[in-house]
């Protein structure tokens, strides 16, 4: 006979102290494989999807990604 004990342990999940969230955009234009660099700084993300459809006018439409590490621990 298998017995599990189950017990509740109230847990949080935050950003791991030793990260920092990052930012990095795709364009999304037909096949075009342009990328922003990845940064902790969006503004920079975002100056350089500006740059790539200054370059390229119809390239106007980016998904854009915010990527941290988490950490769950119990409260
Ligand atoms: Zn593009």
């Amino acid at each position: 006979m298998t017995r599990t004990v189950l017990r509740y342990v109230a847990h949080r999940i935050r950003r791991h102290p030793e990260s920092e969230a990052v930012a990095s955009a795709r364009c999304l234009h037909g096949e075009c494989q342009w990328g922003a660099p990845p940064s902790a700084d969006v503004g920079a993300v975002d100056i350089a999807c500006m740059a790539h459809t200054g370059r390229h006018p119809d390239h106007d439409t980016f998904a854009r990604s915010f990527t941290d590490v988490a950490i769950v621990e119990p409260v």
